[in-house]
């Protein structure tokens, strides 16, 4: 049977039907059998740290969520056309994390479902259809969310820039050509092409920190400078934290609290459901508004019963196992050990993130020039060395540790001292 089959069997039989167009990762493909918490287990019976993973939130298959789910898939999963309590009561608990003017709740079943929406809300509520974007954002695979989403639209097998789409240049204090005053420089740029621009903008959308960017956390001060000027001329602002949300920077529940602004929408996902298939836009009453002018909405999964008490039971567990002060803790021990190795190592030229959302920028020694290739072995070595991590940004030379936040200190260290060995052994 296909379970005990090799890693080449699997692929065979994955090809027969499944298009190449979906990746598979590492030069050696792992077939996976389980996993618990920070730890996946291969069906040779390896086990791996799993520094990578965002979607797995509270840890693998954490047993309170998993009873949760059997719990609710054994009595009723049904959809929001009948009453039940599961639905008000997740709405109430996740936007008690919000801020007050924060206060509808929409629930899909994916990021992309949820940023498509986040589009639809703003279009029909500014009645205007132009979009302005982030450098190297991505929002969702919908044809919404590629049009939204630089990282899919710019790459070269890509659909181009569409003329409705306005792209702002990403606040990136590495990289920028700014040498100081990042946030403020960069938002200059887009007072200018709002000026410039001859409609009016419905939406400016944008990651807290760009994940697909490389790890890129927005400039200090950018959001606090480029809201105003959106909503000036009749836009929305819409903050993904599909990424950065549920704590994961440590210091602050959700990226956009960083930069000292509250957005109009907001776009969940991925860690909402530790792995359940939920995404979510939150938004103010009078944009609901505008939307519940329109046709009717209906998702036939979103907000089911099963979600919303797999959703209540991650919230459960974050504030039970104080999962947002260890991203806090192991993510600022994670960054220092990180810098520590930076200073024997000049191939890593920068160390950012925020909490256990970390970015490992790996250049030609001396230079910012990215080092595809160094980021591309030491993935690939990590692998050997049962630790999975990934790669990212415009080069594909970052490399992203987003681990579940239950990661330790020890595993931090397990993580450094293989990437060391990696280096000196090189
Ligand atoms: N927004 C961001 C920031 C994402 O990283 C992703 C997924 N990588 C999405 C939206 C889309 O989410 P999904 O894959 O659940 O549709």
């Amino acid at each position: 049977p296909i379970q005990n089959a090799t890693s080449e069997e699997h692929l065979t039989a994955r090809k027969k039907h499944i298009s190449d167009i979906l990746s598979i990762s590492y030069k050696k493909p792992i077939a996976m059998q389980k996993a618990a918490f920070q730890y996946m287990f291969d069906a040779s019976g390896n086990t791996f740290l799993d520094a990578y993973n965002n979607i797995p939130h509270v840890g693998h298959q954490h047993p309170l969520v998993v009873e949760a789910a059997m719990r609710q898939m054994n009595q009723l999963n049904t959809n929001t056309r009948y009453l039940y309590a599961q639905l008000a009561e997740y709405a109430e608990q996740l936007l008690a994390k919000f801020p007050s003017s924060l206060n509808k709740v929409f629930f899909v079943n994916s990021g992309s479902a949820a940023s498509d929406l986040a589009i639809r809300l703003a279009i029909c509520h500014t009645k205007s259809h132009n979009i302005m974007v982030m450098e190297h954002g991505y929002h969702g695979n919908s044809q919404i969310g590629i049009d939204i989403s630089d990282y899919k639209f710019s790459n070269t097998k890509g659909q181009g820039q569409k003329p409705f789409i306005l792209k702002a240049s990403l606040p990136d204090e590495f990289r920028s050509p700014y040498a100081k005053a990042v946030g403020e420089n960069h938002a200059q740029e887009v007072r200018q092409q709002l000026d410039d621009f001859e409609g009016k903008v419905a939406a400016f959308i944008a990651e807290p920190v760009v994940g697909c960017g490389g790890q890129v956390p927005l400039a200090p001060g950018y959001l606090k400078a480029i809201y105003p000027l959106v909503r000036e001329q009749g836009g929305v602002c819409i903050s993904d934290e599909v990424q950065t949300g549920f704590g994961r920077l440590g210091d602050v529940f959700w990226g956009f609290e960083k930069q000292n602004v509250v957005p109009d929408i907001v776009i969940l996902g991925k860690p909402m459901g530790n792995g359940h298939p939920i995404g979510a836009v939150v938004t103010t009453d009078e944009i609901a508004a505008s939307f519940e002018k329109g046709v009717e909405f209906f998702s036939s999964f979103g907000g089911n019963p099963v979600s919303c008490e797999i959703g209540k039971a991650v919230l459960g567990v974050i504030a039970e196992e104080e999962l947002q002060k260890n991203a806090f803790d192991v993510g600022n021990y994670y960054m220092s050990s990180l810098k520590e190795l930076q200073k024997q190592h000049p191939e890593i030229g920068d160390i950012r993130g925020s909490g256990l959302f970390i970015g490992v920028d790996i250049v030609v020694p001396g230079t910012k020039e990215p080092n595809t290739k160094l980021a591309q072995y030491l993935k690939n070595e990590l692998r050997e060395k049962y630790i999975l991590v990934s790669t990212d940004g415009p080069f594909d030379n970052v490399i992203k540790s987003k681990p579940p936040l239950c990661f330790s200190k020890a595993n931090v260290d397990q993580v450094v001292d293989t990437i060391q060995d990696i280096l000196r052994k090189r």
